[in-house]
């Protein structure tokens, strides 16, 4: 009897950008377009949920569903899983995969069991942010310089910021609301002006999007006044004054003829 070759699926990790559809990239869509599995989370913005298409199958790993975070390891063996099974198997994820996304994780683990796997990256949430406020992360008279780091308040003692903000330079903050008043004071001991500006940059692209302008020293202020919810950016240094009216900006008006 002539047995069934085993077909091998794939895993394609893809960057579903900071929320509007029509920032994905047409790789990132095409890839939706085939897949058979959807492995999302909860930043995926609902338009390109909308995208996918009738007959693949669903699986939410967010916090939201899951009421923790399910563990790395668990996604990783869920995507190899169906990799294996023969599925087409699309691992989406806000903005981009390989920033703060944990996509090195996943890469790794099917790599370690064999399993072919691509990589799509999206536009990352600070670029999105950036481009919707009209706050330019580098600029010739503002900034040479700009990083991008993680603000969870338990990883923030750990983390060295030494000389990643300040004069000629942008710092970008990924996850950083509820940690605003030890960031603030991080970067004040680590000997930045209490006037350095600072932006927070609330559902960046999304239609509710909030641009919320102040100064370093009043950070913490600002996101409790404001009750800001993530996700949101918080970004530091010159550029962060500028763009939008200052203060609230509820977004940005698209071009007439766009
Ligand atoms: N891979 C994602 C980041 C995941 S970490 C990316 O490249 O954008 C999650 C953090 O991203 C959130 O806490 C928030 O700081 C930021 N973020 C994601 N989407 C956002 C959005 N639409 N507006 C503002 N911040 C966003």
């Amino acid at each position: 009897m002539e047995t069934v070759p085993h077909s091998l699926g794939c895993v394609v990790l893809v960057g579903a950008g900071p929320g509007a559809a029509d920032l994905l990239t047409l790789r990132a869509a095409r890839a939706i377009a085939a897949a058979d599995v959807i492995v999302h989370d909860g930043l995926v913005g609902a338009d390109v949920m909308a995208m996918v298409p009738a007959g693949a199958r669903l699986v939410d790993v967010s916090k939201r569903r899951a009421r923790h975070t399910l563990p790395q390891e668990d996604i990783g063996r869920l995507l190899v899983r169906e990799a294996l099974a023969g599925h087409i198997v699309v691992r989406l994820k806000g903005g981009d995969p390989f920033i703060f996304g944990r996509g090195g994780e996943e890469v790794e683990a099917c790599q370690a069991a064999g399993v072919p796997v691509e990589v799509i990256p999206g536009v990352s949430s600070a670029l999105g942010a950036a481009a919707a406020a009209h706050m330019p992360l580098t600029h010739r008279d503002h900034a040479s310089m700009v990083s991008f780091v993680a603000g969870e308040c338990r990883s923030l003692s750990q983390q060295d910021w030494a000389g990643l903000a300040g004069k000629g330079r942008t710092l970008v903050i990924y996850m950083g609301v509820s940690g605003a008043a030890q960031i603030a004071e991080k970067l004040m001991a680590d000997g930045l002006a209490p006037d350095t500006p600072v932006a927070v940059i609330e559902r960046a692209t999304l239609p509710t999007m909030r641009v919320l302008r102040s100064l370093l020293a009043d950070l913490p202020g600002l996101v409790s006044r404001e009750a800001v919810v993530s996700p949101a950016l918080i970004i530091v240094g010159d550029v962060a004054a500028l763009g939008l009216t200052p203060h609230i900006q509820q977004k940005a008006l698209p071009c007439p003829a766009y």
